[in-house]
């Protein structure tokens, strides 16, 4: 009887083993299997979004080297830069306004730059570096009365007719720079040159700042 006893506990025990080791199992694949889902719903997901998100990043910005060798100085210490100055111009001089070459060659016989100029199809032609000093602001004052303005901003040009406004597209890569330089610098005025010097400027022509300010927070 005794030994009956022992048996059939020693079948019980080993069945509650056995029972044990099994859900042991179970429950292990089963979290296996959960933890996978979700670093593969995971991985599905992070790869697309971050790629969306680089997308979106207008660190990718296709800039034209156009470097050009008057029209600035290399400053002897790093400057800090904190405004845009948006203006526009166009060759008056040749048959073609759109003619980067032609205002090009106009900025050079006033001995004049600027870091960027933006052509009438969105191309953007570099021409001064950021780090160098272009004179394109010339004599003027900033809203918290800072002078010399060329010492601690960038020059973009838009390429258009003083009759005309900028072009969709030029809207476009203008916010894609200035969001870009924006990434680069801690930027706290964007102007246009007949902002900091109204008695002599009339630049940027017919610009449209509501809806350059909308593209500049949405896109
Ligand atoms: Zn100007």
């Amino acid at each position: 009887m005794n030994k009956k006893i022992s048996f059939f506990f020693t079948i019980a025990i080993i069945i509650s083993c056995v029972t044990a080791v099994f859900l042991i199992i179970y429950n292990y694949n089963l979290i296996s299997s959960i933890n996978e889902e979700e670093s593969s719903s995971q991985l599905s997901i992070l790869p697309e979004d971050e790629t969306t998100i680089i997308s979106n990043l207008p660190n990718d910005l296709l800039v034209v080297d156009k470097i050009i060798t008057w029209g600035y100085y290399v400053p002897s210490q790093t400057r800090i830069i904190d405004t845009v100055i948006i203006h526009s111009s166009y060759d008056a001089l040749g048959t073609d306004p759109y003619s980067v070459d032609g205002v090009i060659y106009e900025y050079k016989l006033y001995n004049v730059s600027a870091h960027y100029l933006i052509d009438r199809n969105g191309t953007i032609f570099k021409l001064v570096e950021d780090k160098n000093i272009a004179y394109h602001a010339g004599s003027g004052k900033m809203p918290d009365d800072r002078i010399n303005i060329n010492n601690f901003s960038i020059g973009i040009e838009l390429l258009y007719h003083e009759n005309e406004m900028p072009n969709e597209i030029q809207y476009q890569r203008l916010v894609r720079l200035i969001k870009n330089l924006k990434l680069k610098y801690k930027i706290n005025y964007i102007l246009g040159h007949k902002d900091i010097a109204p008695s002599r400027k009339t630049d940027p022509w017919n610009f449209n700042w509501q809806k350059f300010n909308e593209m500049l927070k949405n896109k």
